[in-house]
């Protein structure tokens, strides 16, 4: 079984999507999602100039030959456009190979260990009503586990708040990056942030009781003695985790973190390798993987990242907003499935046009995921409607503090 084509699909249905398709000597189709949110066209570029010519006769059955190949014959190594463009061809053969085997590539990956994959959603608002009100909605679809992001007093905009607006003019739940020639400018201010957020997380364990599993997003805002104070802050309120509350690159900084709360900690959606991870996993520094399938190389590399992570008990939260296609996100269900140290899913549903470009078997009902029994991936590009919708610029946002000095967004 060789590949004898691969072409590679950028399209915008409500968002940019970088889709790699490989077909075979004998017919499969395979594809794998190489999306990365702001930077699209770099991934695009790495694979049709660097990747599908060394693609062209290959035996699709050899995944992690072709993934070694891949990594390691390009000599630099790692990133996220590598990485991502790396985890297209993986995901794209692991398609075909369950395709070729008549099964869905979570019984490739060992079968099912649980019956479904609880996800959990993004509620927010600018005030307490709007919160409160998102978290119903999310609720009425089923999610049984809700993110919850506010608005800080004195700020005009912050990260995970919806309802700001696109420049398609369209609600698109929250996706933060925007169709512009440039990227808009937001401001921060860690301090009243961290005086804010307790305060929300009380009235909504107030409102909504102590059951239901509550978590949050730091995205990489604060240094690590001020994510040990939040940490600590929220411990009455029971988080199932706290996340990226640090920017994370320098592992050590979150024994500081560790030290002074028990405020579960998830962390990793802007990593690609296991590396990144090494001092988080082997020193129990984290409790929660945060990584993208799309961003981290694959099905195959994820897999022993996790399977890294469970010898020392720690759980899978895989990245999946809106900026992984549905072919990235039934990858991620595939592996949710399979392995033993699930922890739990992002999901957030992608908007009518996207569901039309991608026509998915996966299943979500009363708050769990299911990745479907077709043979492969169980996800199907329409070319016809994802050529309706050619590549739009957009960019994630950036932050400024009120002095004027860039600050991680
Ligand atoms: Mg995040």
């Amino acid at each position: 079984m060789r590949i004898e084509n691969a072409e590679v699909i950028v399209t915008s249905p409500d968002r940019n999507f970088v889709t790699l398709r490989l077909t075979t000597s004998d017919g499969h189709v395979g594809i794998g999602d190489a999306t990365l949110n702001g930077r699209e066209m770099a991934v695009a570029a790495y694979l049709s100039e660097h990747v599908v010519p060394l693609l062209i006769n290959r035996d699709a059955h050899r995944i992690e030959d072709t993934w070694q190949f891949l990594y390691r014959s390009a000599y630099w190594r790692r990133g996220p456009v590598t990485m991502a463009a790396i985890a297209a061809v993986d995901m794209a053969l692991w398609d075909i190979k369950g395709k070729a085997a008549g099964m869905p590539v979570y019984q490739l990956l060992g079968g099912a260990s649980r019956n479904g994959i609880r996800a959990y959603g993004h509620a927010s608002g600018r005030d307490l009503p709007e919160l409160f009100d998102s978290i119903r909605k999310h609720q009425d679809l089923g999610y049984q586990a809700i993110r919850v992001q506010t608005a800080v007093p004195g700020l005009k905009s912050v990260y995970g708040v919806a309802a700001q607006a696109q420049s398609s003019g369209k609600r698109y739940d929250y996706e933060p990056a925007q169709r512009a020639a440039l990227p808009a400018e937001e401001d921060w201010d860690t301090r009243a942030y961290l005086k804010h957020l307790p305060t929300v997380f009380e009235a909504v364990r107030s409102e909504f009781g102590e059951d239901l599993p509550l978590l949050h997003d730091g995205h990489h805002r604060m240094t690590p003695i001020q994510a040990a104070k939040l940490g600590k802050a929220l411990e009455p309120y029971d988080l199932f985790w706290l996340e990226d509350c640090t920017p994370a690159e320098n592992q050590e900084a979150l024994r500081l973190v560790r030290q002074h709360t028990t405020t579960p900690l998830a962390i990793g959606e802007v990593f690609n390798t296991v590396w990144d991870y090494q001092t988080l996993i082997t020193e129990q520094l984290i409790d929660y993987v945060r990584s993208a399938v799309t961003h981290t190389g694959g099905i195959s590399p994820m897999k022993k990242i996790l399977d890294f992570a469970a010898q020392y008990q720690i759980k899978s939260g895989i990245h999946g907003p809106t900026d992984i296609s549905p072919v990235g996100m039934a990858a991620a269900l595939h592996l949710d499935l399979s392995i033993h140290n699930f922890g739990i899913q992002e999901y957030m549903q992608h908007g009518d046009a996207t569901n039309l470009v991608f026509e998915q078997s996966f299943t979500f009902v009363d708050g769990y995921l299911h990745p479907g029994d077709k043979p492969g991936l169980g996800v199907e590009l329409n070319v016809d409607e994802a050529g309706k919708y050619p590549y739009q610029t957009a960019y994630l946002p950036y932050n400024r503090l009120h002095d004027g000095t860039v600050h991680d967004w």
